[in-house]
């Protein structure tokens, strides 16, 4: 499932010391293994070999270059949200085709932009935002292709801040208005809606949810079609939910198995958008223990990395495990491990068994590929961390760590100041 493992007490990230690592690079930094991230894409197509969706992975998960790059390679497309992921995607040669474009605000550039490289389908979430892609494509003298992401009301168990399928949440379009778009669709004269999309939010271990969401869209396709409109995308979206701690997640082909009969009656080129699946187990956050502090009712692991690295424990109230990095004595003692930043919140596990550490010491904490680094922040003025990448006994640096100037170069003190 992963490859960072033990060899005679040292965690490894594939065939590389973690250690080693850390004594080149400093700490803290985020740490991905290109095989593990490989082999999750692979298992999924796999899994759907019989249908050959088109997988684009979801970039908000894990902007990193090399992430995308080493995924593009082996056939990945991308999903984005954002201009500034679909320039990454562009930059690395990303073809337009395999490139699908989600999000309730697209701003003007991007869509500007989206519409000139021609990616293959923009995610529609609402009518204001359909006929602002009308009016750009008719500047560009183009015809784009739209798919209408479809608010299905599914409640998945899923924490309330990552779910996205109801009709209490700003995302997609219910399936009347839908229908009703898709009737007129001549007023769009530089639209083609071709597709329907969904995504009803992340971390979902069970595959209810996703089979109630997807039952749903196929009977709204043949209602379609009774009607004489066909389609030819359907976008089934990402979310599929991993482990952290005891979760016990469908797997890639227990997923398949349960949807492919539907999907494939319906005759649609099929997309996924996985994130979290194919990032969160391949990338963990090292970091390095500053002072063991006990205050006579509780023992505190001060460590040097914070949540502005990795806010999900405060922000999610996640679960990561927490490994260190050499095993030194079997005996444990029980901590909360936090970081040195000013808020109660700033934790990444609490009252964890883990022996006993001193200063200098290295932390693991695991499962922090997806939603890790791209949600850092300089807050409490901290540089943004390093990322690494290891392949087999090979490792690279593949985003330095950010510089105090850096920090500051966008920084002015006004004139009215001096
Ligand atoms: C966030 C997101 C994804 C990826 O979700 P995961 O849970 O990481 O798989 C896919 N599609 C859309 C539209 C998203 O917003």
């Amino acid at each position: 499932m992963h490859d960072f493992k033990y060899k005679k007490n040292e965690l490894f990230c594939e065939n590389t010391r973690i250690s080693t690592i850390a004594q080149q690079v400093g700490t803290p930094f985020y740490l991905y293994s290109y095989k593990t991230l490989i082999d999750h894409l692979t298992k999924i197509k796999k899994a759907f070999v019989e249908i050959d969706p088109l997988i684009c992975f979801a970039v908000k998960s894990n902007g990193n270059m090399a992430v995308i790059k080493a995924l593009a390679n082996k056939g990945a497309g991308c999903d984005i949200v954002s201009g500034g992921e679909l320039k990454k995607a562009l930059k690395l040669k990303v073809s337009p085709k395999k490139i699908v474009f989600a999000s309730v605000g697209k701003k003007e550039e991007a869509i500007a932009l989206a519409i000139k490289s021609g990616i293959l389908l923009f995610n529609v979430e609402s009518v204001p935002e359909l006929e602002v892609i009308n009016a750009f494509a008719k500047k560009a003298d183009k015809k784009v292709q739209v798919a209408i992401r479809i608010n299905p009301d599914v409640e998945a168990a899923t924490h309330h801040f990552i779910t996205t399928g109801t009709l209490k949440n700003k995302f997609g379009i219910d399936l009347q208005s839908t229908r009703d778009l898709l009737r007129r669709q001549k007023a769009y004269s530089h639209i083609e809606i071709n597709g329907l999309h969904i995504h009803i939010g992340s971390q979902i271990v069970n595959s209810t949810p996703f089979i109630n969401a997807i039952k749903k869209v196929v009977g709204f396709v043949n209602d379609l079609r009774q009607e004489g409109i066909e389609i030819k995308y359907f976008d089934i979206g990402g979310g599929l939910g991993i482990i952290y701690k005891d979760e016990k997640p469908q797997t890639a082909e227990d997923f398949a198995q349960n949807i492919i009969p539907y999907l494939k009656k319906t005759g649609l080129k099929i997309i996924m958008e996985p994130g979290r699946f194919i990032a969160g187990n391949a990338g963990i956050f090292v970091t390095k223990v500053l002072y063991l502090k006990d205050n006579g009712f509780k023992k505190f692991l001060i460590v040097d990395g914070g949540m502005n690295d990795l806010i999900r424990p405060s922000l999610y109230n996640a679960y990561h495990d927490i490994l260190p990095v050499k095993k030194t004595s079997s005996k444990k003692i029980t901590v909360d491990v936090v970081g040195p930043v000013c808020e109660s919140g700033d934790y990444f596990g609490k009252e964890r068994a883990l022996p006993k550490m001193v200063r200098g010491d290295l932390l693991a904490v695991m499962s922090a590929g997806a939603y890790g680094y791209v949600m850092s922040s300089n807050y409490n003025a901290r540089p943004r961390v390093a990322e690494v990448m290891v392949k087999g006994n090979k490792f690279a640096i593949i985003n330095e760590r950010e510089k105090f100037n850096e920090l500051i170069k966008r920084e002015r003190i006004p004139d009215f100041l001096k």
